[in-house]
């Protein structure tokens, strides 16, 4: 039997500030299962990328007085370094700057647009006469309907309503405080509405296989029915369209950002030697998307309809490994808090696979979950040091202090095999379904069968009086050492390396019960996992805004 194809889309970060600890919790699932799939012998393509236009990143270039080019370069870079880090294993990460992104999307909107789904309006929009352009809600202030207060376009700050510029008093541009005029503008919208039956159907036959906001959220959109919505806007940092009469306008970010995974698609499959065209379309190929909570109608809504929009043969959203927030000591986690943990300031201090245990062990797939240092440190202590590490370096130290590092024969026991194989069995099911929370407490399941094998067989004491039953036991250990490595792999890779090294073992193994070779002779065994201590963490270390910290260095320079 042939094995489907899988796509995996991470969500794009936006490149205006560095990553926090939500936005790992809504990636590293993407990783998980693209590692699983490759193992299991399944054609893969894992894709993401740094989402680099739109106005946030305009504006705050603006304020810096440099090009959008130099924020979304400098976070981009960031986020590639913590990815690499982190030990994602993309088969591309890129960013939406790229030239081959920017050709993709100008050839999926003319494909939209011989399908006649785009039809332009003419409105009414603000209009700075001094500046001489029009601005968009985040460049106008004026009198907050609701409270009085002075407020932005998009919201007020001091009531928190969400506005729209039409509803302010008093409009002023925000860079010149001159009053703004209506001045009628043409934008390119998309028929959305057209669409909402397919992306109905669409809903309808894969949303069993989705976490219960991904199907509310989705639910509310679709019951409303979807609206025509502006591809257009008035930028100059963007890419081009490529339909006449908009020359002057940028493609709006929210459907060029998704359009990202179809670039990277293609490029990747074009590094790697996959004709992504007909892999996608294949009626064997299940797509994954791994997101936060914020995103998930980009990823059930607007993605499906336009990848109707473009070939209704390409692979929909199937499996939406959506998440929710991560909060901070059960409090919600924001800037204006100051209590943002970012990515940069985790790797600072923790071990690699320790954050990713953490994350996946601990992930909001149900409702949020909270991040606290203490119990960072607890669960750290207590699966990676006191059950996986410590099963493997008293079995390994052991061997290497007392026998020189020489293996025994494998003489496997009936139970252990069971016990491995079933392992496999039941962590695979769960990690295809994108339940890791789950295939994580069944593995460390087996970690806890595999310390109580260990305990109750006492090899040390056989070593004194019964060497043969303590070959026998040592041996059982040794292939469960050597499996939980394999099974670990997706969510501990460089652990899973360590191993592998150690005992001789292939670098890629397949999924499933491997044996190990007792001619392997034990080099120096290390310390798997260090213990933590919470008082020696400091969270404070690689927090911080690092563009800021950029300019000022080159500034003093
Ligand atoms: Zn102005
Ligand atoms: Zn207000």
């Amino acid at each position: 039997m042939t094995k489907k194809n899988i796509f995996i889309g991470g969500a794009w970060p936006y490149a205006n500030n560095s990553m926090h600890v939500g936005h790992l919790a809504a990636l590293l699932p993407g990783d998980v299962i693209a590692r699983y799939f490759r193992k299991n012998g399944n054609p893969t393509l894992y894709v993401s990328g740094s989402d680099c236009h739109g106005t946030p990143i305009t504006l705050r270039a603006e304020k810096l007085g440099i090009n959008p080019k130099e924020i979304a370069t400098h976070y981009h870079e960031e986020f590639a370094k913590n990815f690499r880090d982190l030990g994602f294993s993309y088969d591309l990460y890129t960013n939406t700057m790229q030239p081959f992104h920017k050709e993709n999307v100008q050839k999926q909107l003319l494909e939209i647009n011989k399908k006649g789904l785009f039809y332009a309006k003419t409105e009414m929009e603000d209009f700075c006469p001094e500046c001489g352009k029009y601005v968009s809600d985040r460049e106008i202030v004026g009198i907050c309907p609701v409270c009085g207060n002075i407020a932005d376009g998009d919201q007020c700050d001091k009531c928190l309503t969400a506005l729209t510029p039409d509803t302010l008093k008093d409009k002023k541009c925000k860079i010149c405080q001159t009053n703004t005029i209506l001045k009628e503008n043409t934008h390119l919208y998309l028929e959305l509405s057209k669409l909402t039956g397919k992306v109905q159907e669409y809903y309808d036959k894969y949303k069993e296989n989705w976490r219960s906001t991904a199907v509310s959220e989705t639910a509310k959109y679709l019951k409303e029915g979807l609206r025509d919505r502006a591809i257009t806007r008035q930028l100059k940092w963007g890419v081009d369209l490529p339909i006449k009469g908009f020359e002057d306008k940028k493609v709006y970010v929210w459907i060029e950002a998704v359009i990202g995974y179809l670039s990277a698609g293609q490029e990747a499959g074009r590094r790697i030697g996959i004709d992504f065209d007909k892999f996608i379309r294949s009626k064997d190929t299940i797509s994954y998307y791994s997101h936060g909570k914020d995103n998930i109608p980009f990823h059930t809504v607007i993605l499906p309809a336009l990848l109707t929009a473009i070939d209704e043969k390409i692979s929909k959203p199937e499996m939406i490994v959506s998440c929710e927030y991560v909060n901070m000591n059960d409090e919600k986690m924001s800037k204006s808090k100051g209590n943002l943990i970012t990515v940069n300031s985790l790797i600072e201090n923790f071990d690699a696979d320790s954050i990713r245990y953490y994350f996946i062990f601990n992930n909001p797939e149900r409702k949020d979950s909270s991040f606290s240092l203490d119990q960072f440190v607890t669960i750290h202590n207590k699966h990676l040091v006191g059950g996986y590490g410590n099963f493997v370096n008293r079995n390994l130290a052991f061997l290497s202090k007392k026998f020189e590092g020489k293996l025994p024969k494998l003489e496997l026991d009936k139970e252990v095999e069971a016990e491995v194989k079933n392992t496999y069995e039941e962590v695979g099911k769960l990690i295809e379904k994108g339940e890791l929370k789950f295939a994580t407490e069944k593995l460390y399941d087996f970690i806890q069968y595999a310390n109580r094998y260990y305990d109750q067989s006492t090899p040390w004491v056989l070593a004194k009086n019964n060497i043969e039953e303590f070959n026998r036991v040592t041996s059982n250990c040794i292939y469960m050492i050597a499996n939980m490595a394999n099974l670990y792999e997706p969510i501990l890779p460089k652990h899973a390396k360590m191993i592998k090294q150690l005992l001789g073992l292939k670098e890629n193994l397949p999924w499933g019960p491997v044996e190990y070779d007792s001619s392997v002779v034990l080099k120096e065994v290390p310390i798997m996992f260090d213990r933590l201590d919470a008082t020696k963490v400091d969270l404070s270390k690689g927090s911080g805004d690092t563009l800021s910290v950029k300019k000022n260095n080159e500034m003093s320079m």
